[in-house]
């Protein structure tokens, strides 16, 4: 007998990873639902507090519940370390933040999540950081951009909710010439489909609110790369600045997960069939889903995915007045700003989503108002298809 774990597979991880059970031998992951720890003696306060013995100390630096959540996720990803914070948006937020200085320069893609887009384009500049976006799909542009010192480069890919694609591999290349990190936020594709770190990012961050948790129930979020960058660049912000994941939320995304596989699977097998489906509809204008032979990036889609996700955006002949009178007449699929759900969500982004950010940014992004983002869910994808079949019958 010896003490070395037997190698295994994502499915055998998603139940069993990161584990850490008490000396009462339960069988599902504890809820250590408590704030703060204690300590037999003083003496053992001192010890921990000098790093000399490990021993948790308070919950907002960690607690085991999330530690169990953030062994798991740093197993799936492949990454050393990971960190689970409140939100998606804290795990985002702090991943910028923690490194940047006034005066450095950070490069994004122009279609990002909203309050990304925020972050970028508005909260750094206040702190004296330069802020430059480009068009994601577009080599030119990022050669260009990258082609001075940049600290961060920030990607979305496939991206909400155009679902355009950036080459991942190519983009990192270029941001290390510039002596730069890539963080990107792999919330769409989920830890199933796209493995970002083998393509060359350095940090990935997930919304936990979508896939992983997976059953809209609880927000959060991760933030995962290597030892040192975790250790030296993310852990004093995060320790200090306090955006700590609930155990209680840990708890439910850690029941999440485990299905994880099984869930994205069959969402994107329904998904694909729904973008199929849509294509042949005369009411349709296009359907966007990366594996459909009509993506303009299928083939960089495949190169860098397994799979095309769960999500499916299309764009209806006769803009928000069609859009609406679709979304109204829905009886199994709910509106919702929500994705990557058990329950499939319909989004009108120019009037929800991506109000704020203006028609003009819109118009580059190619949200129209006849587009609609589906996030495909457990259904039967047949109830699916009768559904939409009855809705743009409705327009
Ligand atoms: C939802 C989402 C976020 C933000 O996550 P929250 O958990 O809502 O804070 C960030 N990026 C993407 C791509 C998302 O879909």
């Amino acid at each position: 007998m010896t003490d070395t774990p037997p190698k295994t597979r994502l499915a055998t991880d998603l139940v069993h990873a990161g584990r850490i059970r008490s000396n009462l031998d339960e069988n599902a992951e504890a809820l250590f639902l408590t704030s703060g720890f204690t300590y037999e003696s003083a003496e053992l306060a001192e010890a921990v507090f000098a790093n000399q013995i490990p021993h948790y100390q308070y919950s907002r630096f960690s607690n085991p519940t999330v530690t169990m959540l953030e062994q798991r996720l740093a197993k799936i990803e492949g990454a050393e370390v990971c960190r689970c914070t409140a939100t998606g948006m804290a795990a985002v937020s702090a991943a910028v933040l923690c490194g940047l200085k006034s005066g450095q320069r950070v490069v994004a893609a122009r279609a990002l999540f909203g309050s990304c887009h925020w972050i970028v384009s508005t909260l750094l500049p206040q702190y004296g950081i330069e802020a430059v976006f480009v068009e994601g799909s577009n080599m030119d542009e990022w050669r260009a951009a990258l082609s001075q010192p940049t600290a961060l480069v920030l990607i979305e890919t496939p991206s909400n909710p155009m679902l355009d694609i950036v080459d991942l591999r190519e983009v990192a290349a270029l941001t290390h010439a510039a002596g730069g990190i890539v963080v990107m936020d792999n919330v769409f594709a989920t830890p199933l489909l796209q493995k970002p770190l083998e393509l060359g990012a350095d940090v990935v961050v997930y919304s936990t609110t979508k896939h992983i948790e997976g059953q809209g129930r609880v927000l959060g979020g991760a933030v995962l790369g290597s030892k040192q960058w975790m250790e030296e660049v993310f852990q004093p912000y995060f320790r200090n600045t306090g955006p700590a994941m609930s155990p209680f939320n840990a708890w439910v995304t850690l029941k999440g997960l485990e299905t994880l596989v099984l869930r994205v699977n069959a969402q994107s097998a329904s998904a694909e069939a729904i973008a199929n489906f849509l294509e042949t509809q005369p009411k349709v204008k296009r359907a966007l889903y990366p594996t459909l032979a009509s993506h303009p990036q299928r083939a960089l889609a495949m190169s860098q995915m397994s799979g095309g996700g769960t999500l499916v955006t299309f764009e209806l002949e006769g803009g928000k007045d069609a859009a609406f009178k679709f979304m109204n007449a829905m009886r199994i699929i709910t509106i919702s700003n929500n994705l990557g759900d058990t329950k499939s969500l319909a989004t009108h982004p120019a009037t929800t989503t991506h109000m704020r950010i203006g028609a003009e940014e819109r118009a580059k992004l190619g949200i129209s108002d006849g587009v609609i983002r589906l996030s495909v869910g457990l259904e039967d994808v047949q109830d699916l298809i009768e559904d939409i079949t009855r809705s743009l019958a409705a327009i």
